[in-house]
Order: C-alpha cells, then sequence, then structure tokens
C-alpha cells in the first residue's frame, strides 16, 4: 500500500480524465472552480481513491505515471513525448546496468525514463548547456525520482566532448547532433548504440550523411512513430479525431570498428 505524503507530487483527475497536478504542502488549499479540498484530507490517504470536493464534486487522486507527470511537469525546453520514451528505449535497447550519456538534458524527461531502466547498477550522465535549463531538469527529476546516485548532471557542451569513456548507449536530442558524432567516436564502445531524435527532414540527412562518413558506425536506420488513440464509448468505437501527428525522427547507429583500427 502506497499513501500520500507531504510533498508528494499528485494529480486529481475529474470525470472527464482531466488531470490538475499539485504538491501536496500541510495546511494547504487547493482550489477548483470554486470549491475547494484541503490537502490534509489527501496527505495519508492511498493513490487511487475518489475524494470529495466542498461542494460534492468528486475526483480520484493518483501518484502520476511517467508518463502522465512528464505532461504535467514544469517545462524549460519542449519535453519528448511518452510515445517516443518508449520507442527510445527499445531502440537504443538500454538495459539495466547500462553506461548511458544523453544531451541536452532539457525539462529531465528523457533522463528520469533512462534512469529507471537503467536501474541501480546503470549510470546516466546527462549534459545540458543552459544553465536554467539543468535546473529545471534536476528538480523534475528529484521531484520524480528522488536523488539519484546514478545519475550526474554536467552543465557543458557535449559538442565540446564527452568526459566518460566506454559508454554503452548515446541518446541525442538536441538541433545539430552532427556535431557529437566525433566525440561519440571516443565515447561509445564498440557495438554502442547512437540515437539522434530529430524534428525535420534536412536535420536526419546532414546527420545520416556525417555518421556515414566517419565510416565508424553501421546499420544507420531512420524511423517515426504514429500512434493514434481510440474512442470507445457505446456504438461510438472509432479513432480518436485527434492526434499528435508529429514528433520526431529517430535515428539509431552502432559503433562499428573500422579494420584499421583492430589490433
Ligand atoms: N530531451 C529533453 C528535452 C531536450 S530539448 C526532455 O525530454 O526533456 C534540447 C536541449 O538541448 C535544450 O535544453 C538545449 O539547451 C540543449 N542543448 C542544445 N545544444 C546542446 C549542446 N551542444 N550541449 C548540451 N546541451 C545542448
Amino acid at each position: 500500500m502506497r499513501l500520500l505524503q507531504d510533498s508528494d507530487r499528485i494529480h486529481l483527475v475529474d470525470r472527464k480524465e482531466r488531470h490538475y497536478a499539485l504538491t501536496l504542502k500541510k495546511g494547504k488549499v487547493f482550489q477548483y472552480s470554486g470549491e475547494t479540498i484541503e490537502h490534509d484530507a489527501l496527505i495519508g490517504i492511498e493513490d487511487g481513491v475518489r475524494v470529495t470536493f466542498s461542494r460534492g464534486t468528486q475526483m480520484t487522486v493518483l501518484l502520476p505515471t511517467l508518463a502522465e507527470y512528464v505532461l504535467k511537469m514544469p517545462r524549460g525546453a519542449q519535453v519528448i513525448y511518452p510515445k517516443d520514451l518508449a520507442i527510445i528505449l527499445i531502440w537504443a535497447d538500454i538495459f539495466p546496468g547500462a553506461r548511458v550519456v544523453e544531451a541536452g538534458a532539457g525539462s529531465g524527461a528523457l533522463t528520469m525514463t533512462l534512469l529507471r531502466a537503467v536501474g541501480e547498477k546503470g549510470r546516466v550522465f546527462s549534459y545540458e548547456i543552459r544553465e536554467d535549463f539543468a535546473r529545471c531538469a534536476q528538480t523534475n527529476v528529484n521531484q520524480f525520482l528522488g536523488e539519484m546516485d546514478t545519475w550526474e548532471l554536467c552543465q557543458q557542451d557535449i559538442t565540446e566532448g564527452i568526459s566518460q569513456g566506454g559508454v554503452d548507449r548515446l541518446i541525442l536530442d538536441l538541433p545539430e547532433p552532427w556535431h557529437v558524432v566525433s566525440p561519440a567516436l571516443e565515447a561509445l564502445r564498440s557495438g554502442g548504440i547512437f540515437l539522434s531524435y530529430l524534428p525535420t527532414v534536412p536535420q536526419v540527412d546532414r546527420l545520416v550523411t556525417q555518421l556515414r562518413a566517419s565510416q565508424e558506425f553501421g546499420l544507420i536506420r531512420t524511423q517515426e512513430t504514429l500512434l493514434r488513440s481510440w474512442n470507445v464509448d457505446g456504438r461510438s468505437v472509432r479513432p480518436d479525431h485527434r492526434m499528435v501527428a508529429h514528433t520526431g525522427f529517430i535515428t539509431t547507429a552502432r559503433r562499428i570498428q573500422s579494420p584499421h583500427r583492430s589490433p
């Protein structure tokens, strides 16, 4: 059983499944459309319980899933959407114990996803060039996962070099990943995976050209994901009218040693 505690980030979910995010604090009051509920009435109750506001409105109180948290947390930079976070985990083959480098940390959505996947024996090194975004990522990650000793946040420009060696996976969500191909050659172990998330075709084209030119990457492939939700309600069983149609292209490549480098 998980009871809600002071300083937990929770979501109140109404009948239309709209989420309202708040951080529990003793003595505070949450207001919604002229109605109120005291935080003290929420602290100590179980995750997943329906609660009643001052004038009778009911909502469900939930500890958010990672996907729910990411969509409601304070943002500096645009986050990677859950549909892409999910697919990045499998195509970058993130495994428990992996040594992962990512850039830029942005709002920390990908960071949290990676930290959960690498587990207690893994390591995540997150590069972020902007101090304000680094702070935003730090706050979001700590709020959702607590203090993580498997995480290192480096406030550095990743194009200037990657300090870590023997890296299993390198994940890039920044506008000019072709400038990271050369540092990646030093950091990634042989057989390691390079993954880049990019919104436009010219960026993908330039990156793939650079990866091929290096002759140190193989199995270069680009894919995208379209996820369509459905309305299932009585006789109306059909796809939803709206969807997130475009987010980004995912390019992956394996670090391959060229023969002249072999001993
Ligand atoms: N993946 C993040 C969002 C990243 S947005 C998330 O899911 O929340 C892109 C980030 O890359 C921005 O914060 C930007 O400041 C950072 N960035 C851009 N170029 C960079 C570089 N050369 N080195 C490190 N960070 C960089």
